[in-house]
Parts: structure tokens; C-alpha cells; sequence
């Protein structure tokens, strides 16, 4: 019999069928081998009940928990969003450090974990996603839980030097080496957890130096978040031809997708737009920006300026390039259907993918799945993003050097068919074969310790 999988994320999908690429990931392999699914309630509560609550029931179980309206502002907008993320993310300088944020996230870890620990047999898997649980495990353990626990980091990990900017640095030390696999997105990001540990005396290291474990045989590795590819291609395929867009006959158009969010660089990829309207000439060709980005996370206040002030760039940079039958940045500020999305892509002749820091950006990955393979567009995709690692054949930028970022839009506009079919191709089989259900076999194989 297949031990019984535990997954905890922070949300939960409510809905019987699912949409959305990890979420079905996890629907699709809970449904097949059976366990449960553990998350928040929703809207927070007056008084969250010290219970696991059963929501739904059919192949596998969905059970949620509360969060009280202090623990809330305190756990997810606080210690999660303005400390976590903005520090995992390189942005040390928007942390929000109050100690009561560190407070609440410890005593929604530690609810979680007296429930969990009334819960879990010793033959169970638990599976951890991402920054809202990191104590879990070291919470678990001292509750005399045994079962193999893994957790698996969506975003990056971050530098030696960065964490000490944490209050809690030491903590995220035990947190980290209390799992039995602790994945993360990139090979990158398993060396900063290593480094993490150099000066440990529990820690383990191979012949060349490379540390394989940390004190109690915790052992981080990496694994890569795919898409479902095969899915999101016939989807742009179908989706070809289903989206007018009001471009005018010549123009190109390069496309940005992203949430509103500081780690995903917007006004950096503004101004290397506007680096390559500057030097165009008039024989390059006429493109269009169009960048996707809905808000989000309105009610963290690092969130609040950047919406006005990447519409002041786009403002200035069209002040001063536009022309009478050409907006060279086209901004759109909500969010759009997964079918729309998919034909935009498919006609896009470039995708910007130049975030300052990100855990893998799936948004390169459902570019390249959706082009044509007969007339690809190009990516340009930034060193920072996880998906670098993989995704080598995409034209590489730092996203901070403006000249390098137009330069690379010019390079982009004007590759030749073959060039672009050939780079489109490698791409492509990376994104085909280490797709969603790659990952989760790999992320399972290893929880399960024959991976
Ligand atoms: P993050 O998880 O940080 O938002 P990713 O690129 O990894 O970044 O994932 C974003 C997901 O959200 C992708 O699946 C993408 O298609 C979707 N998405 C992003 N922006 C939009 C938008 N404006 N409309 C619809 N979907 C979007």
C-alpha cells in the first residue's frame, strides 16, 4: 500500500476541478494515490477553532484551519509578505521587521503543528509548501512526530549575508535542517542553503568540498517547477487566432506578463524599452511593449507606490516616443483568461521575462510551450529568474544594464527564422520534458527516499 500523502499549502483550492498548474499538480497526484490537503480557511476569523476542518471528500481529503484578523496582518500581509518575501526576494531594504509579526507566524506554525501532530501516522508523507510553514517541521519533531517530512521553497533562497537581516536567522537554520528534503527551485539556491551552513559541525560534505547534508541527514535539493506543457500548447494552438489585438499592420509585439510585484522588475524592463526605442533607427523595426499586470497584494504597504510609478515611466517613456500611429508601451492593469493569455503569447513575437529575483517564472515556461514551432517568438529572459538555469538557449539579459536589455530587444526583433526555430526547439523540449508532472514525480521519488 502507498503511504498516505499530507499536503499543507497556505491556500487551498475550494472549487471541485481545479485550474492553474501546481494546484491541478497536486489535485491530479492526491486524487490518484489518495491523502489530504491542509490549508487556510479563507477570510480570516474572531475566533479560529483549534480544529482541522473537513471541507470536501472524494478520492482525497481537503481539510483547512483558521486564521484569526490579528494573526492575518501578522503572519501573511507581516511576517510572510513584508519580511519573508521581500528579504528571500534581495530586498532587505522593504522588510517590515515587527517583533509581533514574528509572534503570530509562530502561533499559526504552532497550531498548525498541534493539529498536525494529533493527525499524522508514522507511515505518512508530509509535504510543505513554501515560506508561510518553514518551522513545521522542527515544530513537528518536537512533538514526537516521525513520518518523513519534506518541504519545497517556491521562491529563492537567499545569501549568507542577506539573512542576517532575518530576527529569527538562527531559527531558520533549525527550521531548514529539521526536513528530511528540503527542495528548492534551482542548483543556485542549494548552495545558498549550503553556505548557510559552512561553520556547521553537524554538517556532512562530499570529497570535493560540497556539503550533501545538514545535521540530521536533512538533505536540500533542487527540483525545478515545470508546467503542464502538452496542456498549455494546445490551448495557444487552439487559442491561435481568438484574441484581436489592435496592432498596426508592421509592428511587432513584445509582451510582458507578471503580477504587480517589486521582485519582477517592471520599471527596469520599462527603461530597457526605452534604451531600445533610443537607439533605434528608422530601418529597426516599430514594436510594442505590452505589459500585463494586474495588482496584487494591495494591502502590504511595499506594494502600494509601484503601480503609480511604473504608469509615470510608461507615461514619460510614450511622451517621448510615441507617434501619431505607434504607443510603444501598452499597459494593462488586470488580469486576464488563462485562453486569452495563451494567444497573446502565441503572438507575441518577444516575451520580456526580466525579474530581479524569482523562485523560476513560470511565465517563461508557458511562452515557450505556446509559439508556434514554425515561427517561434523569441525570449529574452533575465539571469535572475529560476528558470535561467534551464532555459539557457533564451537570450540572457541582466536586467539592471538598460543598454544590454534594448540591445537584446533589437537582437530579438530581428533573428533570423532559423536562428529562432532552432533556439525555440531547445527550449521547448526542456519545457516538454521537465513539466509539471516530471517535478512531481522527482519532488515525491525523494520524500519518499527512492528518488
Ligand atoms: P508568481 O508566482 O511570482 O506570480 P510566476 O511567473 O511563476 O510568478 O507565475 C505566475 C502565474 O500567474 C503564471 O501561470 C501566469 O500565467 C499567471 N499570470 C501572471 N500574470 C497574469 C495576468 N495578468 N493574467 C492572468 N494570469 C497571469
Amino acid at each position: 500500500m502507498t503511504a498516505r500523502l499530507i499536503v499543507v499549502s497556505n491556500r487551498i483550492p475550494t472549487e471541485a476541478e481545479p485550474s492553474g498548474g501546481l494546484v491541478v499538480a497536486l489535485h491530479d497526484c492526491l486524487t490518484a494515490q489518495g491523502g489530504v490537503w491542509i490549508g487556510t480557511s479563507g477570510a480570516p476569523v474572531k475566533q479560529p477553532e483549534p480544529e482541522l476542518r473537513q471541507i470536501a471528500q472524494g478520492a482525497y481529503t481537503r481539510m483547512v484551519f483558521d486564521i484569526s484578523e490579528d494573526e492575518h496582518e501578522g503572519y501573511y500581509l507581516g511576517y510572510a509578505n513584508s519580511v519573508l518575501w521581500p528579504l528571500f526576494h534581495r530586498r532587505a531594504d522593504l522588510m517590515h521587521v515587527q517583533p509581533e509579526y514574528a509572534d503570530h507566524y509562530m502561533a499559526v506554525n504552532t497550531r498548525l503543528a498541534d493539529m498536525l501532530a494529533d493527525f499524522a501516522q508514522p507511515d505518512d508523507l508530509l509535504w510543505i509548501h513554501d515560506y508561510h510553514f518553514l518551522p513545521l517541521a522542527a515544530l513537528l519533531r518536537e512533538r514526537g512526530v516521525t513520518c518523513r517530512i519534506g518541504f519545497f521553497l517556491h521562491i529563492p533562497f537567499p545569501v549568507v549575508s542577506d539573512i542576517l537581516a532575518l530576527p529569527q536567522a538562527n531559527e531558520l537554520k533549525d527550521w531548514v535542517a529539521a526536513y528530511d528534503v528540503f527542495g528548492v527551485q534551482t542548483e543556485g539556491d542549494v548552495g545558498r542553503v549550503m553556505a548557510h551552513y559552512r561553520d556547521d559541525p553537524d554538517a556532512v560534505f562530499d570529497t570535493q568540498g560540497r556539503m550533501v547534508s545538514l545535521d540530521d541527514g536533512a538533505t536540500p535539493r533542487h527540483f525545478p517547477i515545470g508546467i503542464d506543457a502538452r496542456d498549455f500548447a494546445a490551448l495557444a494552438q487552439a487559442q491561435a487566432d481568438a484574441v484581436p489585438l489592435a496592432m498596426t499592420l508592421g509592428q511587432k509585439l513584445v509582451l510582458g506578463v507578471d503580477r504587480l510585484d517589486y521582485s519582477k522588475g517592471l520599471v527596469h524592463r520599462f527603461d530597457g524599452f526605452a534604451a531600445y526605442l533610443e537607439a533605434r533607427t528608422p530601418d529597426t523595426p516599430k514594436a510594442t511593449l505590452l505589459q500585463i499586470a494586474p495588482p496584487s497584494r494591495e494591502d502590504v504597504d511595499a506594494y502600494k507606490d509601484i503601480r503609480t510609478e511604473l504608469e509615470q515611466t510608461a507615461g514619460m517613456i510614450n511622451g517621448a516616443h510615441a507617434e501619431l500611429d505607434w504607443t510603444p508601451i501598452r499597459y494593462i492593469r488586470r488580469n486576464v483568461e488563462r485562453d486569452t493569455l495563451a494567444s497573446v503569447y502565441r503572438r507575441a513575437d518577444v516575451a520580456m521575462v526580466t525579474p530581479l529575483a524569482d523562485g523560476m517564472n513560470l511565465v517563461a515556461k508557458e511562452f515557450v510551450a505556446a509559439q508556434d514551432p514554425d515561427d517561434p517568438g523569441v525570449l529574452i529572459l533575465s539571469h535572475f529568474a529560476g528558470a535561467a538555469e534551464q532555459l539557457t538557449d533564451a537570450l540572457m539579459v541582466n536586467p539592471y544594464d538598460a543598454a544590454e536589455v534594448g540591445e537584446a530587444v533589437q537582437t530579438a526583433l530581428t533573428m533570423p527564422l532559423a536562428e529562432r526555430k532552432a533556439r525555440h526547439a531547445r527550449l521547448l523540449e526542456n519545457v516538454m520534458t521537465e513539466d509539471i508532472a516530471w517535478w512531481t514525480r522527482s519532488y515525491l521519488g525523494a520524500l519518499r527516499g527512492t528518488g
